[in-house]
């Protein structure tokens, strides 16, 4: 079974149809028919495929990992794999937000709107989301964020899908099954066949109900989506979907040509069925079964590389959130009158990039990291309640870039892995 065209079709489908269906239903929100519909209709089949996603993603990403790590053989090369994977995920974050910033500082969304402050939006948020989770997320501090990456108990980890400590255990099973070698030949095999059975589930899924689900989600999404609300903040939004835009054509396209030495049009044309995933469900870590499965069967990345790189990107590399945050900061900025200084730009740049290690990929922790980032410049983190609305929006749209990002990573690292065996190849038979 395989990701097919006919398959990315009829997600494009579901896709457009929960857009259309939506943005029709929205103006009657308050209709109880409406409401019937969105509820029991909708969000049961949006939801039933989210779930089915996520009951995938903990055994994805365990068993992956460990044959990951089995699969590149030897910890160092899985050693320096590592460092390039978050080099290349720190650098194309940090452009991310630079791009952003610069968008924002030229189209200026937050002039004259500084009314939008007054909003009980902002109230709201100060009281409600400051105070709760939140607050305590922001409080986390780098030590206790460091230390968290080790799991003192692995069930907790698995239970809570504690993706970086899953990872980390993963690649310890990886590493001990490499140093014991022979003795646990059936525990590998036992990894590879439940692998093959894993992955068949997720194709299933994704063919039975990919289309179906995404169309649930994107039309409940549209049908609350406050159509009012991104009148009034337009230029904001068009500032995040031109970011978004500019780092996916601009930035991946180079990179896929120019490093990796593949056509763009290949790249998206294969990875397009996980984007439209993505797009639906606002979850990098619900997209990562199908990211992955895509990039292997149609991207020919390696299960080695992809396995390693991906997961690892879900959590770590957002760079669709970057944008946000950087188009949304100096928003915020002009809208308390506030000039941001190259030093303060800089700080947004270095806080969201680190900020976006360790957040799993769920739908709206770009928010909760935002809060971090204004506080860090001195800016009031209670403003986000004003782009709270329509963030939801934004987020399809942003967590489609997250996991592009990933994979741009993961087919460049694959090309340089194949490009060195080669090397090595040619240089023993000369
Ligand atoms: N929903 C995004 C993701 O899962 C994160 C965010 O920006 O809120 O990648």
């Amino acid at each position: 079974m395989k990701v097919g065209n006919r398959l990315t079709v009829y997600i494009v489908i579901g896709l457009i149809a929960g857009i259309i269906i939506g943005s029709i239903f929205s103006p009657m929100a308050d209709q109880a028919w409406v409401q019937w519909i969105d509820q029991f209709v909708f969000n049961v089949v949006g939801q039933i495929f989210l779930n089915l996603i996520f009951m995938v993603v903990v055994p994805v990403v365990f068993i992956s990992i460990v044959l990951g790590v089995v699969g590149v053989g030897d910890p160092k090369t899985l050693g320096s794999l590592g460092i390039k994977t978050i080099a290349f995920y720190l650098t194309t974050t940090a452009i991310a937000i630079t791009v952003a910033i610069i968008i924002a500082l030229v189209l200026q969304p937050g002039e004259g709107q500084a009314e939008l402050l007054d909003s009980s939006e902002v109230e709201e948020y100060r009281e409600t989301e400051l105070e709760g989770e939140t607050g305590e997320a922001i409080d986390q501090s780098v030590d206790e964020t460091i230390i968290n990456l080790i799991p003192s108990n692995v069930i907790e980890a698995m239970g809570t899908a504690n993706m970086l400590q899953i990872i980390a255990f993963a690649i310890f099973i990886g590493i001990s099954l490499i140093a014991v070698q022979d003795k646990a030949k059936s525990v590998i095999k036992l990894f590879e066949e439940a692998n093959e059975v894993i992955m068949w589930i997720v194709l299933a899924i994704m063919k039975y109900f990919a289309p179906i689900g995404a169309f649930g989600l994107v039309a409940t999404a549209f049908t609350q989506a406050g159509f009012g609300a991104i009148q009034q903040l337009g230029m904001y939004f068009v500032c995040v979907l031109l970011g978004l835009f500019i780092h996916l054509l601009f930035v991946y396209g180079s990179v896929i040509k120019f490093i990796a030495r593949k056509p763009f049009i290949w790249f998206i044309k294969g990875f397009a069925p996980a984007m439209g995933v993505a797009f639906s469900t606002s979850s990098s870590s619900a997209t990562l079964p199908v990211s992955m499965e895509t990039a292997q069967n149609n991207l020919n990345v390696k299960k080695s590389v992809s396995s390693f790189v991906q997961p690892l990107g879900a959590t770590v590399n957002m760079d669709g959130t970057a944008i946000m945050q950087g188009v949304a900061t100096v928003f915020i900025a002009q809208l308390t009158g506030v000039d941001l200084t190259i030093m303060q730009m800089v700080t947004v740049v270095v806080i969201a990039t680190v900020a976006s290690i360790g957040t799993a990929g769920v739908p709206g922790v770009g928010l909760v990291m935002l809060a971090m980032v204004l506080t860090a410049v001195g800016l009031d983190p209670a403003a986000i309640g004003i782009i709270l609305g329509i963030d939801r929006l934004l987020d399809m749209t942003r967590t489609a870039v997250n996991i592009t990002g990933d994979a741009t990573i993961a087919v460049v690292l694959n090309e340089q892995q194949i490009r060195k065996e080669e090397k090595e190849k040619s240089a023993r038979q000369s």
